[in-house]
């Protein structure tokens, strides 16, 4: 039967430690939460700042729905573009400090935006090898030759630049590694960019709202230019603890996007309510380094705390803070003796990591204490076998 390959594929995944289970949380999104009946400490969430339950945020989706209604009632183009959406725009551009933005419902359709807006057959995409999983997907949907280069590794971009004969060029990076933590080398990438005329598209889902001044983003913090030819995706899901996504650059290439990207034309504007929060977002991530600084201190506390174990802690500077056990099972092993101990920390398993890097993510907040983040510490030196850190 046509179904016979569901069910031997399910069987295969389960057999190989790679299938994934949802949990369902009773409580809103923040360290302390009800999961599946159990309470848990969480380093699970992308909220880097804790945000999402930030009553100001709440008070705007409210009064925003109050206002605007609930839904927008059709794409932006025909005639669901209301006034907060178009605020919305210039808030996020004034922000990161670029011409124009542009909003989407998801960071995911933003990425499928931009590269096929950009380049299609004939042309090629220069891509880290770590790209996050949408940006591999828009490059794949833009029929444009797929280069994928070594993580960072600016020589051997170069070398590939060099020896391309396409049309036009892309380079595509993550601009914090979704799953990694690090951070990609923007500055060496905008050189290569512009000795090779290519265009410069950098999603900065992980750094927007955390990294460089007033939390402005990856760009912002390796002080690159204004440039026609970067374009900067931020998504609004995490640090700024709501939902969507936006592109930003220069107004021309924006109105070509808006002119021509399908998955900003063929689909239904985001609820106004959202729109009227994200400048209220915006406004409390330019002021939120107080929060920024808090965050610091968990990523120093944790580098500290997780010394001298068996399992080496990725060198992160951000939120992002892999431990690399290895072995599917190990991770899910490891997994399983942090939710026994009341702490929730993701396993992380191919395709999502390459194969026999499974891992970890612990992921870090403002919104974690000192001592939750001990917590976390002594409950892995003890599933390590060793005495608990002092
Ligand atoms: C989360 C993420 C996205 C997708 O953003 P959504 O708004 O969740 O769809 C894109 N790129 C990277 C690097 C991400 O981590």
């Amino acid at each position: 039967m046509i179904w016979d390959d569901i069910d031997r594929e399910l069987a295969a995944l389960a057999g190989n430690g790679l299938t994934r289970r949802r949990r369902t949380l009773d409580s809103p999104c923040a360290p302390r939460a009800q999961v599946d009946g159990q309470p848990l400490l969480g380093f699970a969430s992308n909220d880097y700042l804790g945000l999402a339950t930030h009553p100001a945020l709440i008070a705007a989706l409210q009064e925003g729905a109050a206002r605007w209604g609930a839904g927008s009632g059709a794409s932006h183009l025909v005639s669901g573009h209301l006034r907060p959406h178009q605020d919305a725009e210039a808030c996020l551009a004034d922000y990161v400090g670029l011409p124009r933005a542009l909003t989407f419902s998801t960071g995911y359709l933003a990425n499928l935006a931009i590269v096929p807006a950009l380049v299609g057959r004939g042309d090629a995409v220069f891509a880290d090898r770590l790209n996050h999983a949408s940006l591999i997907d828009a490059v794949q949907l833009s029929r444009a030759d797929h280069v994928r280069y070594p993580h960072g590794d600016l020589d051997a971009l170069a070398a590939r630049l060099a020896a391309s004969r396409a049309r036009r060029k892309l380079i595509l990076t993550d601009g914090v590694f979704s799953m990694d933590g690090d951070v990609a080398p923007l500055a060496g990438l905008f050189e290569l960019a512009e000795r090779h005329d290519a265009w410069l598209v950098v999603d900065d889902a992980h750094g927007f709202g955390v990294l460089g001044p007033a939390g402005r983003g990856s760009l912002a913090a390796a002080g690159l230019p204004a440039s026609r030819r970067i374009l900067l995706m931020g998504t609004l899901g995490k640090a700024a603890g709501l939902s969507g996504a936006f592109v930003a650059g220069d107004a021309a290439v924006i109105e070509w996007l808006l002119q021509r990207a399908r998955s900003y034309i063929f689909t239904t504007a985001a609820p106004p309510a959202i729109a009227c929060a994200i400048c209220r977002s915006v406004e409390l991530l330019a002021a939120a380094d107080e929060r920024r600084a808090r965050l610091s201190a968990r990523i120093a506390e944790l580098a500290t705390g997780l010394a001298g174990l068996p399992w080496p802690l990725l060198p992160s500077p951000t939120a992002i803070q892999p431990l690399v056990v290895g072995d599917n099972f190990a991770t899910l092993a490891l997994a399983d003796g942090l939710l026994a101990a009341g702490l929730w920390v993701p396993a992380i398993r191919p395709p999502t990591v390459p194969q026999g890097s499974a891992r970890l993510r612990i992921s870090l907040s403002a919104a974690h204490t000192a001592d939750e983040v001990a917590a976390l510490c002594s409950a892995l030196a003890r599933l390590a076998g060793q005495e608990p850190a002092r």
